[in-house]
Formats: structure tokens, sequence, C-alpha cells
């Protein structure tokens, strides 16, 4: 069965449809990529999927929960579009205090902080105000602090917009690992090649329609 689901999801602001009737399902365990132009309708899609914006019409389940159902709420996680974190803060404690909201308490917290240190490769730089790290280490923290609550399904928005290769090349490690950790993946991107490098499938939107869904192969090889 797939974890994620969504079907006719549609979100109308004013004059401006943002996504129509968009009906997609991601099945647990993939990087699933949603690729499109900016102002497509990723961003207001994902904010359905995890419960951010109600949609206008249409109906999603992830992880087997509406997306405005609590009960649901620590199996997903989120990293917004351009997400930016609290610079006076270290980056273990930042992460800790997130693990609590996830709740952790004291101990375990702080725990499973260094374990997400390590995950994304920060391991040594947890000791280290979050306002003197590279705009790639505070992408990998973004996602570190999107991990804690150890979500089956996160979904991120545009992760490596921000980031030059290498920075790219070590969001990309990640999403590696995490599949290989069993975990599901939605990844919205408007780069091809950022797409194509790790999605088992991928949907293309474009207007808040989804044009085409399916491998990336399928799709390339054209009608
Ligand atoms: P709502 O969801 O009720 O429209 P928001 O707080 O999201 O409220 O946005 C308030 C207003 O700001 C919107 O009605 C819109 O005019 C403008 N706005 C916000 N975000 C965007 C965006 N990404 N693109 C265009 N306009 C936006
Ligand atoms: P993408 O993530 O693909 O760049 P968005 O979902 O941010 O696309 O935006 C899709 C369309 O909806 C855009 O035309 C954007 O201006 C509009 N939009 C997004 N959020 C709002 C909002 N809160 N209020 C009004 N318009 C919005």
């Amino acid at each position: 069965m797939a974890i994620i689901e969504a079907r006719n999801l549609t979100k109308v602001y004013g004059r401006q449809t943002a996504c129509r009737e968009i009906c997609l399902s991601v099945e647990e365990g993939q990087i699933f990529g949603l690729l499109g132009p900016n102002g497509a309708g990723k961003s207001t899609l994902v904010k359905m999927l995890v419960g951010l914006v109600y949609p206008t019409a249409g109906e999603a389940r992830v992880a087997g929960y509406s997306p405005q159902d609590i009960r649901g709420r620590r199996q997903v996680g989120f990293l917004p579009e351009n997400f930016r974190l609290h610079g006076w803060l270290k980056g273990e404690e930042l992460l800790t205090f997130h693990a609590r909201l996830a709740g952790l308490d004291g101990r375990a917290a702080s725990r499973r902080a260094a374990e997400v240190l390590e995950l994304v490769g920060l391991a040594g730089e947890g000791q280290k105000l979050v306002a003197n790290y590279s705009k790639g280490m505070q992408q990998r923290l973004g996602l570190a602090a999107a991990l804690v609550g150890d979500p089956r399904v996160v979904f991120l928005d545009e992760p490596t917009s921000a980031l030059d290769p290498l920075g790219r090349r070590q969001v990309r490690q990640i999403l590696l690992a995490l599949k290989e950790a069993g975990k599901t993946v939605f990844l919205n991107s408007h780069l091809l090649s950022e797409v194509e490098q790790v999605c088992d499938r991928v949907a293309i939107i474009n207007r808040g329609m989804v044009v085409a869904s399916g491998r990336l192969v399928e799709l390339q090889s054209g009608p």
C-alpha cells in the first residue's frame, strides 16, 4: 500500500490555482521526486501533505493518517524551503530542542541529537554556533532537525537550492542513506539533474497540474 496518497488535491488562492486535482501515490521506501519550475505548485502540494495548508478540495493520507491528524505527526518530517535556523544556539542544542519537541526526554533527546548530527556528517560540529555554519552545514542541520523524531516519511522542499556542488552531493548521499534505512523521501526540486540522480519515481508538475509521472527513464523515452 502507498505511504503517501493524494487524491484530487486542489488549492486555490484567490484567482490563483496553485494545485489542481493532483493525484499521486508513493510507495514506502522510495525516493520520490516532484519536479517542476518555480511557481508550479510544489511547495503548496507539500504543505498540504504535511498539514500546513488545508486543501480547497481533495484529500490525502500520509503514513495512514490524514495530514491534519495529529496522530500522524511523529511519522512525518519536513524541511521547508529556505529554512533558517536559530543562529545563537549550538548545532547540538538546536537538535536537542527539536528532539524534545518530538517527545524525547532529557538524555534520550541529547542522544538522538548526537545520532542525527552524525547521520548528516556534522558529528564534529555540534558545539559550534549555528551562526558560524556554512550554508551547506545549515542545510544539513535543517535536515537533521527534520529527522530527529525518526519519521517514516520525510518531505524536503528544494533542499539543495542554496548549495554548491559539494553540498548537493552531501545531501544526495544523506538521501540515499535514508532510503537504505527504509525511509520514504519526498523531494521537491526544479533541477532535473538532482531528481535523476536519486529518485526512484518522479512526477512532473507544471502550473499546478501533474503532467507526467513514473520512472524517469520511462518519462524521458517519451510517449
Ligand atoms: P492565505 O493562505 O490565507 O492566502 P497567507 O498568509 O499564506 O494566507 O498569505 C497572505 C497573502 O500573502 C496571500 O493572500 C497572498 O496574497 C500573499 N502571499 C503569500 N505567500 C505567497 C506566495 N508564495 N506567492 C504569492 N503570494 C503570496
Ligand atoms: P513552487 O513551490 O513550485 O515554486 P508554490 O507552491 O510556491 O510553487 O506556488 C504555486 C503558485 O501559488 C504560485 O503562483 C504562487 O505565487 C502561488 N501561491 C503560493 N502560496 C500562496 C499564498 N499563500 N497566497 C497566494 N498565492 C500563493
